[in-house]
This record gives C-alpha cells, structure tokens and sequence, in this order.
C-alpha cells in the first residue's frame, strides 16, 4: 500500500510538471443522432490521419472549404466516456495535490456538453466527467491515507441564469423562484477561497453520498425548468468540489479546487428577433460567455486588468483562473451539416483559446475575429 501510493505520488508529481500550460483544449465530436434527421450523414466532419495530426486534428467542411484545426486532443464520435475520463484523469489528481482546476464544456445545444460532464450517473459505461471524477477522487483519498494525509471534501452545485445564482442543493422552491430572498453574494477572501453567502456547501466522505447529491442537483435542474418555462441550456451548470488535505507526519497542507461547468449552449442568438425573457436570457449568455473569453485572453496576454466581474461566471471563478491553475475546455462539436455554422464558429474559438496556452498565436487556421461571437473587443 505504501510503495503504490509512493509510486502514485511520483506519478502525480511528473504528470503535473508536464501540464506546464496553463490551458488545454479537446474537442470531442458526438456520434450521429436519429434526431439529426435526413441528409445527416453527410460527411462534415473528418479526422486527418497525418502523423502529426493524428488524434489531434478535426477537419470541418462548409461550401467545399475544410477548414483544419488541430486542439492537444481530439476525441472522435467512437470515444467512450471512459475514453475521455482517461485523459483527464492527471487533472483531477493535481486537485488532490492542491491545484486549482477548471474543467469547461463550451458548444452550442445538443453538442454533448452535458453528456461529456455528467452523462448518465446510474450508468457504469455512460456516467460523464463528474462522476467519474469523484469516484477517483475517493478511491485517491484512500490510497494518499497510506502516508498519512487526511483530506476533507466539500461540494456545491449551482446554475447561473440571467446572470443570478441558484443553488442547486437548496431544493427548488417554486414557490419563491427568486430564491426566496437569497442574495448568494460572491466573495473572496485573502487566502483565495472563494464563498458564496447562503449557497448549500456539503461536506462529503463517499462518492454515494455525491450521487445522490447529483439526483438533488438534477431534480433541481428540471424542476425549475418545467416551473420557470426555461431551458437548462440558457444557464451554465456549475459543479464544485473542495478538497482540504493535511499531511499528519509531515504537517504539509494542500488546498485544491476543482470546478466542472456545463456552459450554456454557445449558439449565436439574434438579439433582434426576441423579445422579453429570450431577449433577457440571450443578453445574459452573450455577456457571460463574452466575460469569460475576455478574461482567458486577457490572461494569456498577461495583461494587468483582467476583467473578472464583468460577469458572475468569471467572477466565480476568478481565483481558479490564472495564476498556477489548470483550465481545460472541451469543445462540443455535433456533426451534422445543419450544425456546420455553429461548428465552425465554437471551432474557431477554441483554437484561439488553444493559442493561449502558448500565449502566441498558432496561425493553423485563418481566424478572423468577426467570424466568432466570442470576440474580443
Ligand atoms: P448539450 O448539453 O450540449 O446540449 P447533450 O449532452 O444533451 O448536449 O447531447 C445531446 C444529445 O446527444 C443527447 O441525447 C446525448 O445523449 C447525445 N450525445 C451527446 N454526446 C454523445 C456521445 N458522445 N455519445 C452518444 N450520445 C451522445
Ligand atoms: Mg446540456
């Protein structure tokens, strides 16, 4: 027991020492629905087989134009979860040493975010990232106790829409769908721990009492939406695990954070064409998927302002973005030809961000800044 939580530690110091970026970016493209309709099969979407390209390259076709883009992982239609947990894997470990980790799923609706990130919990092959990743969590838990650490865990889940919170652990009441009064105020305080007053915190010991927890959140979840006449896909999910360890021979004390957020669907909404609470809820999205890829830029480019309370998302999470933090996104991509717009623009997105890892631009693509909603400036 000892020798294998020695080896797993050195596996983690490495493993960490490799993620020297401060941000990845995969994509994963889901397979062909039913639901896609007629004509679906057609084949937008393709995979260089180049040596250099090769799990890493994604080639989208639109008017007889492919345009390539290559992200540090590309999962096609045939990866499973497990597959894709797999990759993932090192990041959720680097929590447990202390990091700071943020894990997006960024794509329009119906690209598989929400598969990606929570999938089917009940399901030994389709549960998602999040299960996933706490059912390592527990079994890692157990094996660092070998040498001594001991670490608490924590969990909340919350949705932000319309630019408010909801807790998602509170039990929706809909009676009171403004949260009965609730402000969930953001603060931050000087060690970088971030609280939000009123939000249910829970403290956790066994990824069952989690799943049941991931019930709680999803009854929530679609309680408020049959209530509010909303769409989970205008909010973003937003899933938080605090994991607090002390080393008792060594008296060492690590203090991470991992983050795993559903963003809402990234389809470019015409702000002409609705009116009222779609027009409120589009304005909201726009502003808050807009404020998290300006900070991302505004980071790599190291720029002094990095505008986080441009939008509660950003502001959220300001202290696991930046700094020593991990970030990861994962850019859903579906592949029918109706999607090819959307496809192209999330795309286009993700490779800018890709860049950022570097902080220069990789010139893979021509990427003219119109082309992405997610623009800046
Ligand atoms: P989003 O959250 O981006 O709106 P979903 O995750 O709900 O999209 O996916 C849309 C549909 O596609 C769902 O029915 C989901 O089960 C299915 N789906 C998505 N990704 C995959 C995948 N990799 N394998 C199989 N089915 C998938
Ligand atoms: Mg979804």
């Amino acid at each position: 027991k000892v020798v294998e939580g020695e080896k797993l530690r050195k596996k983690l110091h490495n493993t960490i020492l490799e993620l020297k970026g401060n941000i990845r970016v995969f994509c994963r493209v889901r397979p062909l629905l039913s639901e896609d309709g007629v004509g679906a099969e057609a084949n937008v979407v393709s995979f260089p087989s180049s040596m250099e390209a090769q799990g890493r390259g994604i080639d989208l076709a639109q008017n007889g134009q492919k345009h390539s883009f290559t992200f540090d992982k590309v999962f096609t239609p045939e990866a499973s979860q497990e597959d894709v947990f797999v990759e993932i894997s090192q990041l959720v470990q680097s929590a447990l040493d202390g990091y700071k980790v943020c894990i997006f799923a960024y794509g329009q609706t119906g690209s598989g975010k929400t598969h990606t990130m929570m999938g089917n919990p009940e399901s030994a092959e389709n549960k998602g990232l999040i299960p996933r990743t706490l059912e390592q969590v527990f079994e890692t838990r157990q094996s660092l106790q070998a040498q001594g650490w001991k670490y608490e865990m924590q969990v909340s889940m919350l949705e932000i829409y319309n630019e408010t919170i909801r807790d998602l652990l509170s039990g929706f009441d809909a009676s009171r769908p403004e949260n009965g009064g609730k402000q969930y105020t953001i603060k931050h305080d000087a060690n970088g721990h971030t609280h939000v007053s009123d939000l249910t915190v829970v403290d956790v010991q066994s990824s069952s009492k989690v799943s049941s927890l991931l019930r709680r959140a999803a009854q929530s979840r679609s309680v408020g939406k049959t209530q509010m006449n909303e769409n989970s896909s205008r909010s973003h999910f937003v899933f938080t695990l605090r994991i607090s360890g002390v080393n008792e021979s060594t008296e060492q004390q690590v203090q991470g954070v991992l983050n795993l957020i559903d963003l809402a669907g990234s389809e470019r909404l015409s702000k002409s064409g609705s009116t009222g609470d779609r027009l409120k809820e589009t304005q909201a999205i726009n502003k808050s998927l807009s404020s998290l890829s300006d900070v991302i830029f505004a980071l790599a480019k190291k720029e002094e302002h990095v505008p986080f309370r441009n939008s509660k998302l950003t502001y959220l999470l300001q202290p696991c973005l930046g700094g020593d933090s991990k970030t990861l996104m994962f850019v859903n991509v579906a592949p029918d030809p109706s999607s090819t717009g959307e496809s192209l623009c999330s795309l286009r997105f993700a490779a800018r961000v890709n860049a950022c890892e570097i902080g220069i631009p990789r010139r893979q693509t021509s990427m003219r800044s119109s082309d992405s909603r997610l623009s800046i400036g």
